[in-house]
């Protein structure tokens, strides 16, 4: 277990935090109404570890959001900067869900699959065309 890599996501503000061992048991992107509506974009990125990977640090407010085909998702997130950190889902017992964008070195996350592609906004598809800058545009 001790080489077992240790990772960090937190919230925006830094009251939150997320610390899993090893790798997760999955990862994948999703563009769900529920992961749009969370994240206020087309695609989410999320990793889920089994819940003795898991450890979070501060008080999260829950809200429980109604999700796709009656799913239900417990979410956690930070009442002074709103990040939504971690979950966890009915259709996923035993698993938590941790926001991919939260980690400072989210690179190692390897999506294995894209769910809900019957809702993804067209332009998902189509991003390798829009003009690219290496830093925040004017
Ligand atoms: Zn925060
Ligand atoms: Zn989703």
């Amino acid at each position: 277990m001790t080489d077992q890599p240790l990772r960090t996501a937190t919230c925006g503000c830094g009251a939150l935090s997320v610390r899993t061992t090893g790798a997760p048991e999955r990862a994948m992107l999703c563009s769900c109404r529920s992961c749009q509506s969370r994240t206020g974009s087309g695609i989410s990125l999320s990793a889920y570890w089994t819940e003795d990977q898991i450890v979070t640090r501060g008080a999260a407010t829950e809200w429980v959001r109604d999700c796709q085909d009656g799913r239900q998702a417990l979410h956690r997130f930070c009442p002074t900067c709103g990040t939504t950190l971690w979950w966890t889902m009915d259709v996923f017992p035993g698993l938590i869900g941790v926001a991919g964008g939260a980690f400072a070195d989210g690179d190692f996350l390897e999506p294995a699959k894209a769910y809900w592609a019957s809702l993804r906004p067209g332009w998902v598809d189509r991003i390798r065309t829009v003009e690219t800058l290496d830093r925040q545009g004017t």
